[in-house]
């Protein structure tokens, strides 16, 4: 040891007795000074605020036993329940089987701040305080300025290294006399990873353990032994001064998929593979980007539906979908130029070109489709596409399918597209394409500027109304009745406003037939079902009959704007869409697991749907939100966008 005389320097800080942040730290006698000030630099800037208590201890420290860090590995994981399972197939070696019985100890954990020392086998809780736990402490890495290994970066104490510390201590657990397992389990409600770890496997982490939301969490360890050792074990923890050699200053990239043993029937996926993915999968974490498919949480004032009018639960459209079903089947049974077009299919064809008025209309099973399956039977290679930067991604990869020569034009500047038309030279064909509504931030398309560029240029026009109709113009007919002018191309999709699912073009019968001819995804893919025709169907029916629909919900999205202003939150909107621009990803999420933990939906819209750094929250009104709720949801999230990040 170079430096013999090495102390333990505690931190704690607290706020009206709440504990707020700690650390500790083994270092030699001269760095004391300069590690005290960083320690008090971090407490006071906690993000969960300022102390009004810090406690800096000094202690000369004991004698030191070192310990080589335990191996690391992420286990991604989708769910708390396939989070749970890998925890307990890692466990089972060291004979820990009760998983979930150990699980459900954490409601009993909130709030203390030691660990739960629990008999591996029995259950039974073995610290002597109960409501403090115990604690693990006396433990750095080595090489954090104590002189013990000059290949370890010395950390920088201002900092909490979340994941660093966490391998020490459990480190130290894990050679605890006794100790064969611990898992952990943050007790932040939005921090669902957490890790096992034992001598034998090491330190797994598990990126999904627990439901988002959940705020239980805290530490168990699991002592196997007799009784009269568990004082020893006790006194290992909470005194012994341990430095842990080799600890990892960030979590690994190199992932372990959740699993690794196979399970029966997940046979025939490489592990090389799935390492790799885990690995981007991982990485996507660490930025904040990880995205997972939830189910719908019931109970909760969402704003993150696209049934703008409240259709897709409307008993005609349900009753129409069922009866369909029950006339030509659950299924088409072929692509429609075989023998899935169906009458549904027809009539839904009809009134689309009539509620739009043209002549003729064409059907995909989903807007996507429709994007992809027309922009690329439209133009080739040689000819050339003019794209919005903000159009769908639906677009974006029709434009990239169609191999023609692809030319964005920044967000609604007109000018730029001219220019763009020019710059692209005499072409077979130039298509121009965007969205009439834009999906993330709601704002209209110019279309009478738009158009009268075309025209000029000599190109086709195409828009997508996938959130304009049913929304916008005076009867929900979208821009083109909002503007009263058309474009060669009308698109839409059936899945938002109109309740179903399903995509469509409107245009001239000659269009309209040759999209029919060469549309690939109309082509190659089977026809939609009839209950969706059916229920589309029924909801260009009930904004018919209903005109005054669209009018009504812009006035809602309008008075949710309006409330936002008020208390403070810069927003405007011209259809259905909000968007609250936020930057930060994390800053986002955060906003939005806060609202809804208090009953609020309003999704965090990040990379790569929307350019980095611009994420923002976007709520979507429905014509089902009442004043009380869009006053509710506007003062909590403006309240949410105060709190601290
Ligand atoms: N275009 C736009 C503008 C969209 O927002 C969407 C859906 N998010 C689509 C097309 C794709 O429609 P669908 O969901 O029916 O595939």
């Amino acid at each position: 040891m170079s430096d013999a005389r090495l102390f333990a320097v505690k931190m704690r800080a607290a706020r009206a007795g709440e504990h707020i942040s700690g650390a500790e730290r083994i270092v030699p006698a001269h760095d004391i000074p300069a590690l005290a000030a960083a320690l008090a630099e971090r407490a006071l800037r906690h993000a969960k605020g300022v102390p009004d208590e810090i406690h800096l201890k000094v202690e000369e420290a004991g004698e030191i036993v070192h310990l080589e860090a335990l191996p690391v590995s992420t286990h991604v994981t989708q769910t708390p329940a396939e989070g749970r399972a890998v925890a307990a197939r890692l466990l089972a070696g060291a004979g820990i089987t009760r998983i979930d019985e150990i699980m459900a100890r954490f409601s009993e954990t909130y709030g203390m701040r030691g660990a739960m020392l629990l008999d591996a086998d029995t259950l039974e809780r073995l610290e002597p305080d109960r409501a403090r736990g115990v604690r693990a402490t006396y433990m750095d890495a080595a090489g954090n300025g104590n002189g013990q290994d000059a290949r370890c970066p010395r950390g920088d104490a201002r900092k909490k290294n979340h994941f660093a510390e966490a391998v020490v201590l459990a480190t130290k657990v894990a050679n605890a006399p006794g100790i064969v397992g611990e898992i952990c389990v943050s007790d932040d409600p939005d921090y669902v990873t957490g890790y096992v770890a034992t001598k034998e496997i090491g330190y797994c982490r598990i990126t999904t353990i627990k439901e988002k939301g959940d705020p239980c969490g805290g530490r168990i360890f699991l002592y196997r032994g007799p009784r009269e050792g568990v004082a020893e074990t006790i006194e290992y923890l909470q005194k012994q001064c341990v430095l842990v050699d080799n600890a990892p200053t960030s979590a690994p990239r190199q992932t372990v998929a959740a699993s690794s043993d196979p399970p029966p029937g997940r046979s025939g996926v490489s592990p090389l593979l799935d390492e790799a993915l885990a690995g981007d999968l991982r990485e996507a974490d660490s930025q904040g980007l990880l995205r997972m498919c939830r189910e719908r949480p019931a109970d909760i004032l969402s704003f993150a539906s696209n049934d703008y009018q409240n259709l897709a639960e409307d008993p005609r459209l349900k009753a129409a979908a069922c009866a369909a079903i029950q006339r030509h089947g659950a299924g088409s049974g072929a692509s429609r130029l075989v023998t899935g077009t169906l009458p549904e299919h027809v009539r839904l064809e009809r009134h689309l070109a009539s509620f739009k008025g043209t002549e003729d209309a064409v059907v995909w099973a989903t807007g996507y489709m429709a994007n992809v399956g027309t922009i690329s039977a439209l133009v080739g290679k040689g000819d050339a596409v003019f794209s919005d930067a903000l159009n769908h991604a639906s677009i974006i990869d029709g434009c990239r399918l169609s191999r023609a020569d692809v030319f964005v034009y920044r967000h609604g500047d007109m000018d730029d597209l001219v220019r763009q038309l020019d710059a692209a030279g005499p072409r077979r064909r130039k298509l121009v394409v965007s969205d009439a509504v834009f999906s993330m931030d709601g704002d209209l398309l110019d279309l009478p500027a738009f158009l009268e560029v075309c025209r000029r240029a000599g190109a086709v026009s195409m828009i997508d109304e996938a959130h304009a109709t049913g929304v916008v113009g005076a009867t929900g007919r979208g821009l083109t009745e909002h503007f009263d002018c058309k474009p060669d191309i009308i698109l839409g999709t059936l899945s938002k406003a109109l309740g179903s699912e399903g995509g469509f073009v409107c245009a001239s019968r000659t269009a309209c037939d040759y999209l029919r001819n060469k549309s690939r995804s109309f082509i190659f893919s089977t026809a939609p079902g009839p209950g969706a025709m059916a229920a589309a169907d029924t909801a260009l029916s009930v904004l018919e009959a209903e005109p005054g629909r669209a009018s009504a919900l812009r006035a809602k999205a309008a008075r949710f704007a309006a409330a936002l202003n008020e208390a403070g939150v810069a927003c405007a909107t011209q259809s259905a869409i909000v968007p609250i621009p936020v930057g930060d990803e994390r800053t986002a999420c955060a906003v939005s697991a806060a609202l809804e933990r208090e009953g609020v939906l309003i999704p965090a819209i990040r990379y790569p749907t929307v350019a980095r750094g611009a994420a923002r929250l976007r709520a979507a009104v429905d014509i089902g939100k009442s004043d009380a709720d869009l006053r509710r949801a506007a003062a909590l999230l403006s309240a949410a966008l105060r709190m601290p990040s």
